[in-house]
């Protein structure tokens, strides 16, 4: 097993043991150097749950209860899971299930009320919210912003991070007022699927190089993802596990030795609370 010689964090993959490479992935991971996952539960209709209300979410929050516990028994590290509902959730049950805008923000209200127990019993980490990425019409994208802001009052009640899943963009500082707003201070939301240079959210940059130089120049808070989605029918859809030990290995090599310890040490700390370097065995 590699050693590298620093916590390695992936900040934001899925994981499906059922119909996926599951726990194999994790052993890739592993085995690479990989120490600390922050696993996210896959979209609930993706687990054949079709949500009615918050409680429906609990089969799919368990299931990842369960997975991070066996992801955690691999790792030399840690694994923490994020819970919430996936923003294009609201287009299920909009466009296919006939749900009004505002009757969708409540199954979805519903669905981070109960995520954000699991944070307040000390079982979840963080949660997961945000807005969809490709164009709606202007009820879903305010009830989606509801949806949102919802989550970040829970957040703030319970002092814990908001993953957000949104449209492609590098200035979201709009996004952050709404959660100072409501108690929420800015460097508790980070932004899924980022590119290396953000204003407002915290980035977790997609693992690929150029992305990564553009953070690592910036020199701000930062997070390193694969947005891994374990899903058989679509192999090639993502970055696969290895990918951010791999990374964490190059910039090494290129003597980024502070970025590397912004990513996968001091920016969970800020972020999460988390300590990665006394969670290695
Ligand atoms: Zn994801």
């Amino acid at each position: 097993m590699t050693d590298l010689e620093t916590p390695v964090l992936d900040n934001h993959l899925h994981l499906d043991p059922d119909d996926g490479r599951g726990l194999d992935a994790v052993k890739e991971f592993s085995r690479l150097g990989g120490t600390h996952l922050l696993i996210v539960n896959k979209p609930s209709w993706h687990l054949g749950v079709e949500a009615d209300g918050g409680e429906d979410f609990r089969p799919v929050f368990e299931r990842t209860l369960e997975i991070v516990a066996d992801a955690s028994s691999i790792l030399a590290g840690t694994a923490w899971p994020v819970l919430g509902v996936h923003p294009g959730l609201i287009s299920r049950l909009v466009d296919v299930r006939g749900f009004s805008p505002s009757d969708a923000q409540a199954v979805m209200q519903g669905g981070i009320d109960l995520a954000a127990d699991y944070v307040d019993a000390g079982e979840a980490l963080a949660l997961k919210s945000g807005r969809p990425h490709y164009d709606v019409g202007p009820a879903v994208w305010e009830a989606s912003n509801a949806v949102m802001r919802h989550a970040f009052e829970r957040a703030a009640d319970l002092d814990c991070a908001v993953q957000l899943h949104t449209e492609a963009s590098e200035s979201m500082t709009e996004v952050t007022d709404w959660a100072v707003d409501v108690g929420l201070p800015a460097h508790r939301v980070v932004k899924h699927y980022a590119s290396g240079r953000l204003e407002g959210p915290i980035p977790s940059v997609m693992s690929e190089k150029d992305r990564l130089e553009t953070a690592v120049e910036r020199g701000e808070p930062f997070l390193m993802e694969t947005d891994f989605i374990d899903d058989a029918d679509r192999p090639g859809a993502v970055l696969g596990p290895k990918t951010v030990p791999r990374r964490v290995r190059w910039l090494l090599e290129e003597g980024h030795i502070a970025a590397v310890r912004n990513a996968h040490v001091e920016t969970p700390y800020r972020v999460y609370g988390i300590k990665t370097e006394a969670t290695v065995s």
